[in-house]
């Protein structure tokens, strides 16, 4: 059985319903919503989830949540004096506006003890994290984060990474790219989006953005790009994967993380990196139809789409 730890922040969301100034609470955040799809549609997949949380009720909660998703909590910290970060979803004429209280979140302490981090790495086949995950830490436990990846990585585990870049999480965004290309250099697997990528590190090409996270040490490379198709190269092997569009885009919250769970998931299911990426459009595809990050989907229906 694969065993894959998702290591990052899980925040409360405060999402808009159908009646004005009504409200629900939901959770989400990127390496979470990548462990919820992985755990729904790779129910043989152990996914284990490691952040760090407060003692409160909505804490609890959230530990419910995640057992009753099937994600195993053991490397969940708790933190007593603090509690989740929290993000309220606005809506004005249809856009959505995200506002944001994660300064002192728990998460934030998630890198605190190396030890932790090694025994729960040690647990693992695949560790997943993200541009995010590194953001939200302070530059010692980033690199202490950092190390211990490193030394997993030595002992044969894979490491997956997302970019995810967040400008306004970094102070500069001369910080966030020279945080991403360390957390890229550990990192066996990088799943980066390309719109994002051309931004910050002026990639002319899907495949410029690929050969950069190569040259740092990654082997496996697969480019998001909306709609455009897929790009991955395996080692000096490149190929592509057509997307099929979708006419009613809804919200393409989690697209790219729900994706990254059907790469995953396909690499469980002992399919091509090929197969597995045509697996995760047709994932990411149904997760654009619908609102919010964690949408109600069918995985069974997917397979047979994907085939
Ligand atoms: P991110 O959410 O990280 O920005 P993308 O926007 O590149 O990532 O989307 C990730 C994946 O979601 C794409 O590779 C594609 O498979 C799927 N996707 C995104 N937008 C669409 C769309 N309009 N129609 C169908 N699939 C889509």
């Amino acid at each position: 059985m694969m065993r894959v730890l998702a290591i990052g922040e899980c925040m409360v969301e405060i999402a808009p319903t159908d009646t004005v100034g009504e409200f629900r609470l939901g959770f989400a955040g990127d390496t979470f919503n990548t462990a919820w799809y992985l755990a729904l549609c790779a129910p043989d997949v152990s996914v284990s989830y490691l952040t760090a949380v407060g003692d409160d009720a909505i804490s609890h909660n959230l530990r419910a949540f995640m057992q009753a998703s099937g994600i195993d909590d053991r490397f969940v910290q708790t933190s007593p004096d603090r509690t989740i970060g929290l993000y309220l979803i606005s809506l004005d004429k249809g856009e959505r506006s995200f506002s944001y209280w994660r300064g002192q979140s728990a998460a934030k302490t998630l890198a605190n003890d190396p030890d932790r981090l090694d025994a729960a790495m040690a647990e693992a086949d695949v560790i997943y994290f993200s541009g995010i995950t590194l953001a939200i830490l302070d530059a010692e436990q980033r690199a202490v984060l950092l190390s211990s990846l490193r030394d997993a990585r030595r002992q044969g585990k894979a490491i997956a990474f997302d970019p995810n870049l967040r400008p306004k999480l970094w102070v500069s965004s001369e910080e966030m790219t020279n945080a991403i290309m360390q957390g890229a250099a550990v990192s066996d697997i990088v799943l980066p989006s390309f719109e994002d990528e051309a931004s910050w590190f002026e990639d002319a090409t899907p495949e410029a953005t690929a050969n950069r996270y190569l040259n740092v040490g990654a082997t496996t490379i697969v480019v998001k790009n909306g709609e455009a198709p897929v790009l991955y190269a395996e080692g000096s092997q490149i190929g592509e994967v057509p997307v099929v569009p979708v006419s009613n885009v809804i919200d393409t919250t989690a697209a790219g993380d729900s994706f990254n769970a059907g790469v995953f998931a396909g690499h469980a299911m002992g399919m091509s990196l090929h197969n597995g990426i045509t697996y995760a459009c047709s994932l990411s595809r149904e997760v654009v139809q619908k609102k919010g990050a964690l949408v109600d989907i069918n995985p069974a229906a997917l397979l047979v789409k994907s085939v």
